[in-house]
């Protein structure tokens, strides 16, 4: 299927790696040209070439915190009017939530809630005035089906869950579309290192933790980070324009619910 948004910009936030770069490969693969952004510089560079030498298109790598104004400001620099922005950072840590203090909550929630909808009110208003933009996010199954161990991410990513439901229903109008795409468990690294941390815990050895919550899904696996990319690409393409406010959960079916 044409995506219909060649030649189109977007700004990839952290995407040296796992499901940001995914996205950022799926756009590129549609023609997008990219700003991409992750901390570690060696890292995002080699992903920029990767990128560019497999898909043709012009990728920017910056360097930088995106939880700091800082580092926002740097990304749109090299990317002041993007068309796409797809919203990322790392997620916090698991824990027992009466160990964590305010400035857990805070860097939590400036992490998962507030960059993004700093980097929403830095682009949103030139989107209505071109009358495109898509907005993605990437927030968590969690959203759906809390995880008690990820109470600050439970939290903070809630906050934006709800502030995207109420903006999403005002920018359509304009064909600028906010959703946000929920993944369950896909192989990335941080996967890796929950499937490490859950093995210690469980004093079984890595694989037989990872085959074990991989048979317990009802597909029978984890996702693919491509499958994920794939998903992001169609919500940023022209056939994506009637679909807003969405909570969209990737989690080969985990969630049980009817919907
Ligand atoms: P990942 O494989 O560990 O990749 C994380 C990427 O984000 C890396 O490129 C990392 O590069 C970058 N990054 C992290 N913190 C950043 C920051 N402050 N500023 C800029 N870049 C930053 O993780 P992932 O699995 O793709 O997860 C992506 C998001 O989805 C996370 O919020 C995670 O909690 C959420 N999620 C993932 C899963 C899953 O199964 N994979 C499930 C539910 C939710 P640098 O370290 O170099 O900055």
């Amino acid at each position: 299927m044409d995506l219909g948004i060649s030649g189109r910009k977007a700004i990839v936030c952290a995407a040296s790696k796992g499901l940001g770069r995914a996205c950022a490969e799926h756009l590129a693969a549609a023609g997008v040209e990219l700003v991409i952004n992750a901390r570690s510089e060696d890292v995002l560079k080699e992903t920029a070439r990767q990128i560019e030498a497999d898909h043709g298109v012009k990728v920017t790598p910056v360097a930088a915190d995106i939880t700091t104004k800082a580092g926002r400001g740097a990304v749109l620099a090299a990317c002041p009017a993007p068309d796409i922005l797809v919203n990322n950072a790392g997620g916090p840590p698991p824990g027992n939530f009466r160990d964590w203090d305010e400035s857990d909550w805070i860097a939590a929630v400036k992490s998962n809630m507030l960059t993004p909808i700093e980097l929403i009110k830095a682009t949103v208003d030139q989107m209505i005035d071109q009358r495109f933009g898509r907005i993605i996010n990437i927030t968590s199954a969690a959203v759906r089906a809390p995880i008690p161990i990820l109470g600050l991410s439970n939290g903070a990513r809630a906050g934006l869950t709800g502030f995207v439901a109420g903006i999403s229903r005002e920018t359509i109008r304009h064909n600028v579309t906010i959703n946000n795409l929920l993944p369950g468990p896909f192989e990335t690294d941080r996967l890796a290192a929950m499937m490490e941390a859950g093995a210690a815990k469980a004093g079984t050895s890595v694989k037989e933790e990872h085959d074990m919550r991989a048979s317990a899904n009802p597909a029978g696996r984890f996702g693919q980070p491509s499958e994920f990319g794939a998903t992001c690409a169609f919500l940023a393409s022209v056939h994506a324009g009637f679909m807003t406010g969405q909570n969209i959960l990737l989690d080969g079916g985990a969630y049980p619910g009817t919907m």
